[in-house]
C-alpha cells in the first residue's frame, strides 16, 4: 500500500529544497532504492559512513548486501511485496561494517509513488546505544496484564522460559513445564505445525517483522486451545543469527470456535446437513482433480450420482412445505448412510442431490444407488406421507469412459437421470 508523494522534493515556495548538504547532516542512513533490483540509487553521508564504506561502495549495490540478518536470501520479489503490504515496513536487523563488524539498526521502509514511477525509501536508525536488558521478574508482571502468558526463546541452546501465567493458563503448576523448546513443540496441534513454524522461519529469516501466529495449544488436561502468539527477535549473535525471541500468547478460543462453527454453518444446507452447492461444487472439484491426477497404485475412475426426487411436487401439494421439508430431512440421511468416507454428497439443487463417489467402478457404483434407492422404498414414512410418494430416480455416469471434464460428467449423470424417470421413475440407470 503506498501513496503518491508529489511533495517528496521539499520545494514549497521559499524554503530550499533539501541540498546535498542537509541531506547528509539527517542524523540516519536513508536510502533510495529500486524497488525492481534492489539496488541503492541514492544515500545521504550516513549510510555508507557508518558502515566504513565509500558512496561509491554502495550506490548501484543491493541492499540486501548491507544486511546480516537475512540468511537464506529470500527472493526479492517476495521482500518487495511485504514492504508494498505494509503502510511502513519496519523490522530490527544488523547491517554489515566495512571491517566485519555488525550495526544494529532500526529499518522503517515505505513504497512511494513519485513522477509515475514506484520507489522505496529506507530510513536506517542505529540503535546500539538502546537498552536491551534481560525481562527480571518485574517485567514479567508488567506483562501479566495485556496477556495470556508470555515466553522467552534463547535459541542457541533451545531454552524457553515460560512465564508463571502462560503456565496457569495451561493448567500447569510453577514446577511444571520443562523450558525447553520442546515442550511447546509437542504441544502445538499437529495440524497447526507447518503454519507456525512457517510463520517463525519467516521471521528469523527476515522476511516478516513479526512472528505472528493463531494455533491450538494443548493444555494440561489434552484439550486445545485457540491462541494469538505474536514474537519478535530482541538480541542477534556478532553472526547476525537470531540469539533470542520474546513474545506473548493470548487466549482467543471463544472467538476462534465462533468462527469455526460459522465456517462450518457456511458450508452446509441447513436443511439436509449434507454440503450445499458451493462447498459440494469445491469438494467436488477437487475430488476429480485428485482422481485424475493418477496416484501410484490407484485407478483411475471415479462414479457420480445425480439423485433425484420422485413427484416431489406432488409431495408438496398433498402434504404441504413443511412436510416436504421433513422429507428432504431424511432424505440427507439416507444419502449419507448408504456411503462410504470418502464419498463427497451434496444437495446440488431443490430436491437434486449429487454424490461423487472416487475409485469406484461403475458395478459397484450401481449397487451403492441401488441401496440408496431401496433405503427410500424401505424407510417408514412419516403418517400422512404414503410410501410409494417417496421414491429416488438416480442416474450414474462413469469416468473416464463418458467423460473428460467434470462437467461432461455431470451432464452424463443428468441425462441418466432423465431416462430414469422415462423408464417410470423409481429406479437407476446409466447411459453405458
Ligand atoms: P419428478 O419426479 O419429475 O422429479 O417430479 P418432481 O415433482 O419431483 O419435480 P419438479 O422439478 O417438478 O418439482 C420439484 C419440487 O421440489 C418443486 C419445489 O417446490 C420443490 N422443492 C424444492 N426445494 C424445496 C424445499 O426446500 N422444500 C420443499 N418443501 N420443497 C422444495
Ligand atoms: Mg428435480
Ligand atoms: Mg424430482
Amino acid at each position: 500500500m503506498y501513496s503518491d508523494r508529489s511533495d517528496i522534493t521539499v520545494q514549497s515556495e521559499g524554503k530550499p529544497a533539501i541540498e546535498r548538504g542537509l541531506f547528509d547532516a539527517i542524523p540516519d542512513a536513508i536510502y533510495l532504492i529500486d524497488p525492481v533490483t534492489s539496488n541503492i540509487l541514492d544515500c545521504n553521508l550516513h549510510a555508507y559512513e557508518d558502515l566504513y564504506l565509500t558512496r561509491e561502495q554502495v550506490l548501484n549495490h543491493s541492499v540486501l548486501s548491507l544486511q546480516m540478518d537475512v540468511r537464506g536470501l529470500p527472493a526479492w520479489t517476495e521482500i518487495a511485496d511485504v514492504i508494498r503490504q505494509n503502510r511502513v515496513y519496519r523490522f530490527q536487523g544488523h547491517h554489515r561494517r566495512a571491517d566485519g563488524s555488525s550495526l544494529p539498526v532500526e529499518v522503517n521502509t515505505e513504497a512511494v509513488v513519485y513522477q509515475g514511477r514506484e520507489w522505496f525509501i529506507s530510513v536506517a536508525r542505529d540503535i546500539s546505544k538502546r537498552h536491551s536488558g534481560s525481562l527480571n521478574g518485574q517485567d514479567w508482571s508488567v506483562l501479566y496484564d495485556l496477556a495470556d502468558g508470555v515466553w522467552d526463546w534463547h535459541v542457541s541452546d533451545d531454552s524457553l522460559y515460560f512465564s508463571p501465567n502462560l503456565k496457569r493458563f495451561l493448567g500447569y503448576g510453577p514446577d511444571e513445564m520443562e523450558p525447553v523448546l520442546s515442550t511447546w513443540k509437542d504441544n502445538v496441534h499437529p495440524d497447526d505445525l507447518p503454519i507456525v513454524f512457517g510463520a517463525l522461519e519467516e521471521h528469523l529469516t527476515g522476511r516478516r517483522s513479526q512472528f505472528v501466529a493463531t494455533y491450538r495449544l494443548r493444555n494440561r488436561n489434552g484439550f486445545y486451545l485457540w491462541v494469538e502468539d505474536h514474537g519478535v527477535v530482541t538480541d542477534f549473535l556478532p553472526s547476525g543469527e537470531p540469539a533470542r525471541v520474546v513474545g506473548f500468547i493470548n487466549d482467543v478460543t471463544d472467538y476462534k470456535t465462533i468462527e469455526v462453527t460459522l465456517q462450518k454453518e457456511a458450508e452446509r444446507d441447513s436443511l439436509t446437513g449434507l454440503f450445499n452447492r458451493r462447498r459440494g461444487m469445491e469438494l467436488l472439484i477437487e475430488t476429480f482433480n485428485k482422481t485424475v491426477k493418477r496416484q501410484p497404485n490407484a485407478k483411475v475412475e471415479l462414479s457420480l450420482l445425480v439423485i433425484d426426487l420422485d413427484f416431489f411436487k406432488r409431495i408438496n401439494d398433498r402434504y404441504g412445505h413443511l412436510e416436504g421439508d421433513e422429507v428432504l430431512r431424511i432424505t440427507g440421511s439416507l444419502i449419507l448412510k448408504s456411503l462410504p468416507d470418502d464419498a463427497v454428497a451434496f444437495r446440488w439443487g431443490g430436491e437434486e442431490f449429487l454424490v461423487a463417489l472416487p475409485g469406484t467402478a461403475l458395478a459397484e457404483a450401481r449397487e451403492r444407488a441401488e441401496n440408496i434407492r431401496q433405503a427410500f422404498v424401505n424407510q417408514e414414512w412419516q403418517p400422512g406421507i404414503e410410501g410409494e410418494c417417496v421414491t429416488v430416480s438416480i442416474g450414474i455416469a462413469h469416468y473416464p469412459e463418458e467423460a473428460t471434464h467434470l462437467l461432461e460428467l455431470i451432464a452424463a449423470a443428468d441425462k441418466a437421470v432423465y431416462l430414469a424417470k422415462r423408464l417410470g421413475r423409481n429406479r437407476v440407470e446409466s447411459h453405458i
